[in-house]
């Protein structure tokens, strides 16, 4: 079912992952995504199933010092980079991944991952992100409209759902995208 969740320009936008179809992630290179508490709390408690997953530096890293950042975004604390990528990346999210493998991939990612590329504006509205709209910097060619003329309606149905159930929720958990 389709959310009736307002996203400014998603009738016009375009966008289509193609990660393992020609992109190896890229999104994730240097990844830090801010960490909201709950999502820190579901993290340590799953930790033993992502572990075996890692990059064998990224689990010895996780191990000696955490998976989180002394760097902060929007007062939150992020994720460790090694190796130039995502302390959680490995030929894909491993949060992702297990996640998936247990029926529901969003269980374990952080929430400014899930709603890639969805992100709020200054006024509170959500809209897709792509180059030449919002001022967009990130340099990623999934971000080119001309890239896919998949619509982004089509496509980022999931992210939309998501990123209503947050705004429902955004009292409680306001998310940090953008
Ligand atoms: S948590 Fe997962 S999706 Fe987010 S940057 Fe890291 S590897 Fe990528």
């Amino acid at each position: 079912m389709r959310s009736s969740l307002p996203v400014v320009n998603l009738s016009e936008a375009t966008y289509e992952c193609i990660f393992g179809r020609g992109c190896d992630g890229i999104c994730c290179q240097n990844g830090r995504p801010p960490i909201y508490p709950d999502e820190a709390e579901r993290i340590d408690a799953n930790l033993q199933k992502f572990l075996p997953h890692l990059r064998p530096e990224a689990r010895q890293l996780v191990e000696k010092q955490g998976y989180l950042s002394n760097r902060r975004k929007l007062g939150l604390p992020m994720l460790r980079v090694v190796g130039g990528w995502c302390i959680f990346f490995h030929q894909g999210c491993v949060l992702h991944k297990v996640g998936s493998a247990e029926g529901d991939k969003y269980r374990y990612k952080p929430c400014a991952c899930s709603l890639f590329p969805l992100a709020r504006n200054d006024k509170g509205e959500w809209y897709v992100r792509q180059h030449g709209y919002e001022n967009e910097k990130w340099n990623l060619f999934c971000l080119d409209p001309h890239a896919s003329t998949k619509p982004a309606a089509e496509s980022l149905q999931d992210e939309v759902a998501l990123a209503e159930h947050f705004t429902r929720a955004e009292e409680r958990t306001p998310c940090a995208v953008g």
